[in-house]
C-alpha cells in the first residue's frame, strides 16, 4: 500500500470514530483521552493492525493515537526528489533528531520508529482539530 492509499483509508477510519464521539457530545479532552492507546486497544480494535497484539508502535508509557501518523510527515508516492541517484519518497519536515532517513535499495523513506513526537498528549492538544485531514493537511506533497 502506498502512502496515499494508507492516508485515505486512515482518514475514513478516524472520521468514523470522530462522528461517533461527536454524536455522544464528547469534549476535546474526552476525545483525546479516548485516543489513548489503552482505550483504543479495547474500543477500536480495527484502527491499528498492532492493536490485536496489544502492541505499541513506539516504546512510550503513555501513547496517544490521535495524530497517527504525524503532521510533520511529508510524502509523495511519485517521489519527492532524487538523492544520490536514489528516490526520496518521504521526509520529516522538522528534521526531528529522533527520526532518520532509511535507505532501502533505490528508495529512501522517512523512518519515524524512534520518534514519539506526535504521540505525546501535549502535542495532540496543541495540534488538535476534529478533522484529522486538517491536522494532516501539509503531509501530502
Ligand atoms: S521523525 Fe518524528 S516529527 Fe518527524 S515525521 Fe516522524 S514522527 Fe513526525
Amino acid at each position: 500500500m502506498g502512502y496515499t492509499d494508507w492516508f485515505e483509508k486512515h482518514a475514513l477510519k478516524h472520521k468514523k470514530i470522530l462522528d461517533k464521539l461527536i454524536e455522544k457530545k464528547y469534549t476535546k479532552s474526552q476525545i483525546i483521552s479516548y485516543f489513548d492507546f489503552d482505550s483504543m486497544v479495547k474500543n477500536e480494535k480495527d484502527f491499528c493492525p498492532l492493536y490485536k497484539d496489544n502492541k505499541k508502535c513506539h516504546d512510550m508509557e503513555s501513547l496517544n493515537c490521535y495524530l497517527c501518523s504525524c503532521p510533520n510527515f511529508r510524502f509523495n508516492d511519485e517521489g519527492i526528489k532524487q538523492v544520490d541517484s536514489k528516490t526520496q519518497f518521504s521526509v520529516c519536515n522538522i528534521e526531528s533528531k529522533d527520526g532518520r532517513q532509511g535507505v532501502y535499495g533505490e528508495k529512501i523513506h522517512q523512518d519515524c520508529s524512534k520518534c514519539g513526537v506526535p504521540h505525546h498528549k501535549a502535542y495532540v492538544e496543541k495540534h488538535f482539530d476534529l478533522d484529522w485531514r486538517v491536522c494532516m493537511k501539509e503531509c501530502s506533497l
